[in-house]
């Protein structure tokens, strides 16, 4: 049992009903503000509590951390003192945050040492060595197959018997806030013999959760299901924006390319694997029998409750998508152990996302090519406009929820504005 988890557990900083980071959570992540450079942080209610603070005023002594562990841009150093130490770090900050604790609570200085976010600026949390992007939910994979192929067979036959994923773009990975320009690229319209060049007519938004590693592995090494939780830090939200059209042209033999690798936006703070012990559960029966290193035992997927909404320039966002990384048919043990069988080797700060998260009804998408099918079935947004894309100005916001015995961990916001193509 991890003690941070415990739902009885009340903080001494005010935490408003229906906020992401109650004490059970103590997410991770990089912030500054107008008087700080970048440096590590712990979300509680409305607050970011500063590390550097308490690390270097003696409330961490005894975990074993080096000086200015958290006095960086990033925070691979920390991920890579692996999950044991994290755990170490979120107990003793959770002692710290009771409200039965005067430690830190009876410290007149202690307002340095909470800050508000609204007075932060939320950073990319991790340099981002490696990206993947996996392809794990049935029913997104069986919408896809059934528009652009053929609804009877719409499952390749590759795809239940391994994760199918592709190497993606780390450098163009970025946090929450950051604005997207529309992607330019080829396009070969339906009717049309060549291709034509231009600013994409499809731009969209794919609702995933990504993983983040804590260790380094060797090549030729492979990581099992059983012990693929040891290498996974914690979780981010993670919005794999796509060009339909760029995408549509471009991805047969290789897979995507152009029409991915433009950006792609994650959550600021990682909710970590420890967080999210209380929200496990079993994911869909895997109908067809899996090669031995595939296999796993025990509940592996998690229920997050994700919701996506739109905002029009100068308008009110509105809910258009809630799914539930719980429908993912590869879990991110089985995901891990896949990407490893080849002896291929993990780095730490590596990113892998889960493909994008459908659930089974309509209004479950996690994506503008399914919930408009394809722009055939526009969205009617409540001002009287319509959506078959995202159009500039909008912003596309992604967020997520776990919620049982009355205790309520999130995310945090996962929002980018498209701009127009430059
Ligand atoms: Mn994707």
């Amino acid at each position: 049992m991890i003690k941070a988890n415990d739902p009885f557990l009340k903080s001494w900083v005010e935490v408003p009903a229906g906020s992401d980071f109650p004490i059970q959570n103590l997410p991770f992540g990089i912030f500054k503000t107008r008087y700080l450079s970048p440096v590590a942080g712990v979300a509680i209610g409305d607050y970011v509590l500063d590390l550097v603070y308490l690390h270097e005023n003696g409330y961490l002594d005894g975990i074993g951390l080096p000086p200015g562990i958290f006095n960086q841009k990033y925070l691979n150093d920390f991920v890579a003192m692996g999950r044991k130490k994290a755990r170490q770090v979120r107990e003793r900050v959770s002692e710290l945050l009771r409200v039965d604790s005067d430690e830190l609570k009876g410290n007149p200085a202690r307002e340095i040492a909470l800050i508000p976010m609204r007075e932060v600026q939320m950073q990319m949390p991790v340099r981002v060595p490696n990206y993947t992007d996996f392809y794990s939910s049935e029913e997104h994979a069986t919408n896809v197959g059934s528009m652009f192929r053929d609804p009877k067979n719409a499952l390749l036959p590759n795809w239940k018997h391994l994760p199918v994923g592709y190497h993606g773009r780390a450098s163009s990975i970025v946090v929450s806030g950051t604005p997207i320009h529309r992607p330019k690229g080829q396009i070969k319209l339906p009717d049309a013999e060549q291709p034509v060049f231009g600013p994409s007519r499809k731009m969209d938004f794919e609702l995933e959760v990504a993983f983040i590693t804590c260790s380094e592995t060797k090549l030729g090494q492979s990581v099992s299901t059983a012990e693929a939780e040891n290498h996974i830090f914690g979780f981010v939200l993670f919005n794999d924006w796509s060009a339909r059209d760029i995408q549509q042209w471009e991805y047969v033999p290789l897979g995507p390319f152009l029409g991915k690798n433009f950006g792609s936006t994650i959550s600021p703070w990682i909710v970590t694997l420890d967080a999210l012990e209380p929200f496990r559960t079993e994911g869909p029966i895997q109908t067809s029998e899996v090669l031995p290193y595939l296999k796993f035992n025990g509940p592996k997927n998690f229920d997050i409750k994700l919701g996506v909404l739109l905002q029009p320039e100068g308008g009110e966002p509105v809910t258009i998508s809630r799914s539930n990384f719980k429908h993912m048919y590869w879990n991110v043990n089985q995901q891990l152990a896949h990407h490893t069988i080849n002896g291929c080797n993990l780095q730490v700060g590596d990113m892998y996302a889960s493909g994008t998260i459908s659930g089974p009804d309509p209004g479950s998408y996690g994506s503008m090519l399914e919930l408009t099918w394809n722009g055939a079935k526009p969205l009617q947004l409540p001002t009287g406009a319509e959506r078959r894309f995202i159009e500039d100005g909008d912003t596309v916001i992604l967020n997520g929820y776990c919620e049982k015995d009355g205790v309520r961990i999130g995310f945090g916001s996962c929002q980018g504005k498209i701009l127009p193509a430059i």
